[in-house]
């Protein structure tokens, strides 16, 4: 999307560096903490220490233009608040995220509220999202309304009717007096696309955005995203529990653990020759649709531990299946071990093919 005059004037006026031409989002050693919320008597047993949660913990990466970026590991891992972070829902504890160029945490409230209509997302459950009492030409319209005073009313409806097509809502004009609960869960996903859509965005957090599709529409529901990503020149960062989506989708991924980053590559990098025993794991557990497939290894066992007391030296190792007595003391740092692929893990070069 070209930049207007005044964009670049805004970028210029807020002495910004520029980043590579190519990336559009860049997160530098982002951390997210969340203060636990502690009773006096609790305050007291920790002499003043208030606990927190390490839910993002010095994580760094870039997204290129056009690229889908894979955000991948079990619930509770951290990867919904990187996304926060990115459209900077979430203040980061430490850290900065570059979105075009413009470091986000350098904007004032009124700057951030200009530059979110480039960057837009889309939640799992589109009912949520979705305000019951708005039609469905009002839910799309509202972000128009608000980030694009310069059109008209008429000028609104005629993008709204074409937001609606472009998600496959047909006849658009049909749909837009009805109410969400009117219509199935799987156009109700389409609604959010094209709410998402309408202020034509170069940036999508698509957050498990199939997660509570109906089976039998999540293939359509990705096919459409990826129509969409060429239609529109879309560049999405794609949060997904399910590595089985994640490969029909990313071009990348990273695979996260209780709020760091085990590994990071183009995604047949990653799924052919992982590195991580963590990835292992995940990988494992996709089911093969071949009844000859053998899995060789089990999803490592117990829960993900609390991020409030992570493990020291490797988050992963009371899991580890192959753990040894100093990955217990020992931070395994990110390390690149083949051309854009990264891994985290003091034995990976054991692993990697
Ligand atoms: Fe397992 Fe040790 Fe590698 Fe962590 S550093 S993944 S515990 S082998």
């Amino acid at each position: 999307m070209l930049e207007s005059g005044k964009e670049i004037e805004d970028k210029r006026s807020l002495g910004l560096g520029a980043l590579e031409a190519k990336e559009l989002v860049r997160a530098e050693n982002l951390v997210k903490h969340f203060p636990v919320q502690s009773g006096f008597l609790a305050s007291l047993l920790n002499r003043g220490h208030i606990p927190s949660v390490k839910a993002v913990d010095d994580i760094s990466f870039s997204i290129e233009k056009g690229e889908v970026f894979g955000l991948a590991g079990e619930s509770g891992s951290g990867k919904s608040t990187v996304g926060r972070l990115v459209l900077r829902l979430y203040e980061p504890t430490a850290g900065h995220v570059f979105f075009d160029g413009i470091n986000l945490n350098s904007l004032s409230s009124e700057e951030m509220r200009r530059l979110r209509s480039r960057m837009q997302v889309v939640f799992q459950d589109p009912l949520a999202s979705l305000n019951p009492r708005m039609t469905i030409g009002q839910a799309i319209e509202h972000p128009a309304r608000i980030h694009m005073p310069e059109l008209s009313a008429e000028e609104r409806r005629v993008r709204v009717l074409e937001m609606l097509e472009a998600v496959h809502i047909i006849p658009p004009k049909a749909f837009y007096d009805l109410y969400p609960h009117q219509i199935s869960g799987g156009q109700r996903q389409r609604i959010v696309l094209a709410r998402a859509l309408v202020t034509r965005p170069d940036l999508i957090v698509a957050d498990e955005p199939i997660a509570m599709a109906d089976v039998s529409v999540r293939a359509l529901l990705l096919d459409l995203m990826m129509d969409l990503k060429d239609e529109f020149d879309l560049t999405y960062l794609f949060i997904t529990h399910d590595l089985a989506t994640a490969k029909y989708v990313c071009d990348r991924i990273a695979i996260m653990y209780l709020g760091k980053f085990c590994e990071v590559g183009p995604l047949n990098e990653v799924y052919k020759n992982s590195g991580h025993p963590y990835t292992h794991a995940l990988l494992e557990a996709v089911p093969v649709p071949d009844p000859q497939h053998r899995h060789t290894e089990a999803m490592p066992s117990g829960e993900i531990p609390s991020a409030i007391n992570p493990p020291p030296g490797c988050r992963f190792h009371p899991r580890c299946p192959i753990a040894r007595p100093n990955c217990a003391v020992d931070i395994p740092h990110m390390r690149e071990l083949r051309p854009q692929h990264s891994i985290a893990c003091h034995y990976a070069e054991d692993l990697l093919k």
